[in-house]
């Protein structure tokens, strides 16, 4: 049976670049060797870094002065690097989940925190609006998709102060102004690539303005002087970006990739509030074309288990909401077809039509 991803992180890829990077994992472009046993200083190594840097640039259309790095350690890793390289005084932070709040938390170590607003009220279902940004801040953070919960600001603000964005679950799904951004990262494991890499997109002449020393591992410096290649770097994951972004490029670039997301997400929620059972968990005004998060209305609660087992039997993969949720989330990333939006929406079709 067709089985459809929509597992959260890591999750689903084109089916090309798994057997490009497979492919590569055995011979590395007809060199004998695999891209597991090279240097990353070989010579046919450096134009895949070089490739995924100047194709990354094209597609969110980078301005001139922005460095792009690819790096280790995971979106945790920059919740905590970040504030190193820029927190001087005091920063502040929009709390839209549990990631966000792991990114405040690290920040604390660094100097003061304002949290400009916070969703925590009501589980994190919506993004807060008609906050304040101090003007006295450093910087402040923002998590623009919210994997767990469902929500997402798809749109770039306007900050005063230098903006920083975590996009692990939203990154490539949409053009972006990155002109209105400093730091844009994130884990690449959601929409970018297999995990093991980080992607960093960072305006160059933010840098240098924080009085502390910083190890030299942790400072953006060092990675854009040595262009991502300071130690060495994960290249298979490395590698299965770039496929994945000349499979984005081939396919029409960001903004098809968005005009997909919106197509995918409109025939998932139009079935969510249609169908009799399910309720969205999501405030409308927030709801992420990412991670489309659902649950049993409180009547038909104890359907739960079955709903699941049904799904998965009709081939659903990864539709367990997290459990700070619960219920049912699809996440439904550049690779997931619209076919297999329908075929979710068929089984709570048929599901409705047993109860
Ligand atoms: C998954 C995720 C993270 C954590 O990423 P790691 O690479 O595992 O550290 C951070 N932020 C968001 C929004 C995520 O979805």
């Amino acid at each position: 049976m067709k089985k459809y991803n929509f597992n959260a992180g890591p999750s689903i890829l084109p089916r090309e670049v798994i057997e490009q990077t497979a492919q590569a994992c055995l011979d590395f472009e007809g060199s004998g060797l695999s891209l597991m046993e090279i240097s990353h200083r070989a010579k046919n190594f450096q134009p895949v870094v070089d490739e995924a840097v100047a194709l990354f640039k094209e597609l969110l259309d980078i301005p001139e002065g922005y460095s792009v790095l690819f790096l280790g350690g995971g979106a945790s890793l920059q919740f905590c690097m970040l504030p190193y390289n820029f927190l001087e005084k005091k920063a502040a932070y929009l709390n839209t989940g549990v990631w966000a709040t792991k990114a405040e938390k690290e920040a604390k170590l660094f100097g003061e925190v304002v949290e400009v607003a916070s969703s925590k009220d009501r589980n994190f279902t919506y993004i807060p609006k008609d906050f304040t940004i101090p003007a006295d801040a450093d910087y402040l953070h923002i998590t623009t998709n919210n994997t767990i919960y469902g929500t997402e600001l798809r749109k770039d603000i306007d900050s005063p102060i230098p903006l920083m964005a975590d996009m692990s679950s939203d990154i490539l799904s949409r053009p972006v102004d990155v002109s209105k951004y400093t730091v844009i990262y994130g884990g690449a494991q959601k929409n970018l690539s297999m995990a093991g890499v980080t992607f960093v997109i960072i305006k160059n002449d933010a840098l240098g303005k924080v009085s502390r020393q910083i190890p030299t591992m942790l400072n953006y410096e060092t990675h854009i002087k040595k262009g991502s290649m300071f130690n060495t770097p994960p290249v298979v994951p490395i590698y299965s970006a770039l496929m994945n972004l000349r499979y984005i490029k081939a396919n029409g670039g960001v903004a098809a990739m968005d005009a997909l997301a919106k197509q995918r997400a409109d025939i998932v929620y139009s079935e969510i509030d249609r169908n009799r059972l399910f309720v969205g968990t999501a405030e409308e005004d927030s709801r992420s074309l990412m991670n489309i998060t659902f649950v049993l209305k409180e009547e038909y609660k104890d359907l739960q288990d079955e709903f699941l087992a049904y799904a998965t039997s009709q081939g659903m993969v990864g539709v367990k909401g997290h459990r700070d949720v619960g219920g049912f989330r699809a996440s439904c990333y550049n690779a997931m077809s619209v076919e297999g939006c329908e075929a979710l929406v068929k089984c709570m079709k048929e599901f409705e039509a047993k109860h």
